[in-house]
């Protein structure tokens, strides 16, 4: 069985031959930060059946821990696989192309999950990495708190930081396929804020952003130098979208609604009994 997976923008693309092995949810901070979501989900295949299709002179890289390398495109942001390791390549499953047999196991790093987020499947969860594998769990680094009602936010590398007056207007996840491969996650979870309310605190000249040409507005921003996605300011609009995962802290509101549901990825369920639209809500600007 051949499996397929493509960046947002489309200049890279791979190919490998499944099955996929070992799928499961990721909540440590550091997937987080890189996806902007609750949990990035990745699953593996062997090294020896997988090959990059086009593009990869475009992936960067930025090593988020000792030996361990956060690749991305360069052009739109999106997560892709790595190099391999213990001959195995895994891969980002947010940017799968059709709709090959995912079965995902497991919940690791439970115990660093998000505050604003709770798990609803009845998947096994582990606080870290799951019995047998024998890896060195690293520490979190220290994020200083800002202001009271004020919430703090920055991208993996730490380079860009932010900060956003409280309360946001709405917390919401998307499961188009925009989304997922703009995330390379099972969907973006974002909020939305004045953008009187918003401020770069560091790094603004480290955000990239691509726009999807034949969308209207849909623009992915990402830190240049380790791809975390990062807010995007539609002054024009009046609004500032927030990736959820960036945020250092709780923003005291939890997911009020999914949107686009209908095109979800057909290995995540939605479990939370929150309001779900099978495309736009019906108030949506
Ligand atoms: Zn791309
Ligand atoms: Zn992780
Ligand atoms: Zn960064």
């Amino acid at each position: 069985m051949t499996i397929r997976g493509s960046c947002l923008c489309g200049d890279l693309a791979w190919e490998a031959e499944g099955p996929l092995q070992l799928e499961h949810h990721c909540h440590c901070s550091r997937c987080r930060k890189a996806h902007g979501t609750p949990f990035a989900t990745f699953g593996g295949v062997p090294a020896q059946g997988f090959r990059w299709l086009r593009g990869a002179d475009g992936i960067r890289r930025y090593e988020s821990s000792p030996d361990n390398h956060r690749p991305f495109c360069g052009r739109c942001g999106s997560s892709v696989p790595g190099e391999p390791s213990d001959g195995r390549v895994g891969m980002p499953l947010g940017g799968l192309d059709g709709d090959p047999p995912v079965r995902v196991l497991a919940h690791i790093f439970a115990a660093s999950k998000a505050p604003w987020y709770e798990i609803s499947d009845e998947l096994p969860c582990f606080d870290a990495y799951p019995p047998g594998f024998d890896l060195p769990v690293l520490a979190e680094p220290e994020r200083p708190a800002p202001a009271t009602g004020r919430i703090g936010g920055s991208c993996l590398c730490g380079g860009v930081a932010f900060e956003v007056e409280l309360p946001f207007r709405i917390m919401r996840s998307c499961h188009c396929q925009r989304c997922r491969k703009a995330r390379s996650a099972a969907h973006a979870t974002n909020l939305l804020t004045d953008p009187h309310r918003f401020g770069w605190t560091r790094g603004a000249e480290l955000v990239d952003s691509y726009k999807v040409p034949e969308a209207e507005r849909f623009t992915q921003s990402f830190c240049r130098t380790c791809g975390s996605p990062m807010p995007r300011v539609f002054e024009a609009r009046g609004y500032v979208v927030v990736p959820a995962g960036s945020l250092d802290g709780d923003p005291g509101t939890r997911v009020q609604e999914h949107i686009f549901v209908g095109s979800k990825a057909p290995w995540f369920e939605i479990r939370d009994g929150v309001a779900q639209y099978d495309e736009s809500p019906p108030d949506a600007g």
